[in-house]
């Protein structure tokens, strides 16, 4: 299946899921059209049509698409059976409140664990995720096989942490340090400054 999907479809995708797994069973909704969908989620119906193509192949014209096997094409496109493990370094404010978040298991992402320096928080849980020593994150992701990790610890430590994340084996950095990180071109790096998205945000506005 088609992989290259805009970030617009993957955030409609777990709407989608949550609204065909809350339909009553065995009540004549053995099949689905995107347009009921549409319907039902006031949405425009060539968008979820486009939507779903993406994600699975079972439309059929003027029938839809069998209830069941679309919740499952979307589950399986967003990972369910198959969650990715992320951990977190640094768990100030932002890294807490990260690891109490649980609606990343909507995308089919799983965060694991917290790390941190401070020996008061290593030893700790946060909602029931374990927080450990950053001298123990190496041999955790490759343990685990993580592949994807948060920084949130402050600008000054964001380098070094990201160097131990590397060669531990992870591949995919969300960076939330506003610092810019140095890595081999075969770790993508993505950079969240929710500064910079609130100032966009009000320019927009003026
Ligand atoms: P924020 O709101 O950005 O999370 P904060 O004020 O709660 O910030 P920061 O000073 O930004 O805290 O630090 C975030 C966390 O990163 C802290 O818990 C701190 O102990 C941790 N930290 C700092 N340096 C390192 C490091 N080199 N390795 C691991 N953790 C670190």
């Amino acid at each position: 299946m088609r992989k290259n999907i805009t970030p617009q479809t993957l955030q409609r995708l777990p709407m989608y899921l949550n609204y065909l797994k809350s339909l009553p069973k065995n009540s004549g909704n053995v099949n689905i059209s995107a347009t009921a969908i549409a319907e039902a989620l006031n949405l425009n119906d060539v968008q979820v049509r486009k939507d779903l193509a993406s994600v699975s192949r079972g439309g059929k014209p003027k029938v839809g698409y069998v209830t069941e096997e679309l919740i499952g094409d979307i589950g399986q496109f967003l990972g369910f059976e198959n969650k990715t493990g992320v951990i977190i370094a640094g768990v100030g404010n932002l890294g807490r409140a990260l690891l109490a978040f649980d609606g990343f298991g909507d995308y089919g992402l799983n965060i694991l664990a917290g790390f941190d320096e401070n020996k008061d928080i290593a030893g700790t849980e946060i909602n029931g995720k374990p927080v450990f020593s950053v001298s123990e994150l190496k041999a955790f992701c490759k343990k685990e096989n993580v592949k994807i990790g948060i920084i949130t610890v402050p600008e000054s430590a964001a380098q070094e942490i990201c160097d131990i994340m590397v060669s531990s084996g992870i591949t995919a950095i969300m960076n939330f340090a506003p610092v810019h990180l140095i890595a081999p071109e075969s770790v993508t790096i993505k950079n969240e400054n929710m500064a910079i998205s609130l100032a966009m945000l009000s320019r927009n506005f003026q």
